[in-house]
């Protein structure tokens, strides 16, 4: 039986600090006083959420990075923050995630600037009905318009290659900075009293009598009332080596940095159903960014590659259909990345299946920037039972 202590591994020397915590011969300052209630595994814009959420709560918990936080898959997220979705479940989740970002300074007491560009959605023409009533829906919380043909080409005639039947405008949309979002919701959680090791990495569940009762990190166990893995595309992999069976999947996504040479400046963030494109623009380059479904799954090692051309060409096509600006621009590169997969589509927060005390939060597919405060909410509750 493992003791109750923050972590276990034996100590080489102990100095006891002013704070009361105890100096280990490795370096890490740990707090041998009482026991964790949840470890968190993974420090990307989904672990870091919950770590605030708990910690703000009051739980006892500890986030745990193998890295730095906020350099996994979320440093490459265009960090758009929309309500629209062709499901009316995502939409309930998108507008939490959408009131949490747009006042997150009030919420986190950090601050991450919102960049509102507003959001342009291009639904497939047999969802008309459908997409009126997603927009009602929407429009309850943030300003949320149904464009008609006409009024999509006066509002962005001069952005479009050619006519659309209808739009969904959403003005208060836009995008943060995916990683220093991550960052801030990590400093506000310490402030509250959780614990952050970074560059520790896990490899192993920490069982007590057939429970999980936390991990087993590169530094040594580290005890805890319950384990959430937020390791995003490490998910499939991790579970893999533990011999845990699983539905999830890892899948690269990519997105082309555009040079254009007259940038529009009211380019709203976008996503377009019939071209399958999405996308914003990225003041840092002064080009657009335009993204396209690779449909890639990736087995065993994390995908965090140069582009492939290939998947360039797709995208260029795609966008072309729909922007003028495609043509005659040229590429400035990209990212490519690898998401988890699953198979709801809808992120999964959940209790692993005959794994007592271990909970998953993963599989957004290639969404889960906007869905992190309320899959931070979501797994506190079912945390608090
Ligand atoms: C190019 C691109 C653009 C995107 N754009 C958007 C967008 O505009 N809007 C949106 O809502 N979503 C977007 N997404 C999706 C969104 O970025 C992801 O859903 C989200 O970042 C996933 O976060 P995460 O915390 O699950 O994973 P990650 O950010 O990958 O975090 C997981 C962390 O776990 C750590 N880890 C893994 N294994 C271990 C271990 N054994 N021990 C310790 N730590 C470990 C990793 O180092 C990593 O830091 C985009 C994704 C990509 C790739």
């Amino acid at each position: 039986m493992e003791p109750e202590n923050f972590m276990t591994r034996p100590a080489v020397s102990r100095k006891l600090t002013p704070g009361g915590l105890r100096q280990r011969g490795f370096g890490l300052l740990v707090d041998t006083r009482e026991a964790l209630d949840t470890v968190i595994v993974g420090g990307g814009i989904i672990g870091a959420a919950l770590f605030h959420e708990l910690a703000d709560r009051g739980a006892r918990v500890c986030l745990i990075e193998q890295d730095r936080v906020g350099l996994g898959t979320t440093a490459w997220s265009g960090g758009i923050v929309r309500c629209y979705h062709d499901d009316p479940v995502l939409v309930e989740r998108a507008i939490q995630g959408l009131t949490f970002f747009r006042s997150f300074a009030e919420q986190t007491g950090t601050r991450a600037e919102f960049i509102e560009t507003g959001f342009l959605y291009i639904p497939h023409p047999s969802r008309h009905e459908q997409a009126r009533s997603l927009t009602d829906r929407i429009a309850q919380s943030f300003p949320a318009q149904l464009l008609s043909s006409s009024d999509l080409d006066r509002k962005f005639g001069h952005l479009l290659s050619g006519p659309a039947e209808y739009a969904v405008w959403e003005p208060h949309a836009g995008y943060l900075d995916a990683t220093q979002v991550t960052r801030a919701l990590v400093r506000s959680a310490v402030r509250k009293g959780g614990r952050l090791l970074e560059g520790v990495r896990v490899d192993g569940l920490n069982r007590v009598e057939g429970r999980v009762r936390g991990v087993r990190g590169s530094t040594g166990v580290i005890a805890a009332d319950a384990v959430v893995l937020a390791v995003g595309a490490h998910t499939p992999r991790l579970l893999d080596s533990w011999g845990i069976s699983h539905d999830v999947w890892a899948q690269a996504i990519q997105v082309e940095l555009r040079g254009v040479d007259s940038p529009p400046t009211d380019h709203p963030a976008y996503m377009d159903d019939v071209c399958s494109i999405n996308g914003r623009p990225d003041p840092d380059s002064a080009g657009m960014l335009l993204g396209h479904p690779t449909g890639h799954r990736i087995d065993g090692a994390i995908e965090r590659t140069a582009i492939d051309p290939d998947q360039s060409e797709l995208a260029v096509t795609a966008g072309r259909r729909r922007f003028s600006w495609v043509e005659g621009s040229v590429s400035l590169g990209g990212f490519r990345a690898a998401e988890c997969y699953a198979p709801e589509g809808r992120g999964r927060v959940a209790w692993v299946p005959e794994e007592a005390g271990l909970m998953l939060a993963t599989g957004f597919n290639g969404g889960g920037f906007k869905l992190a405060p309320w899959a931070a909410g979501q797994a506190a509750r079912l945390l608090a039972g």
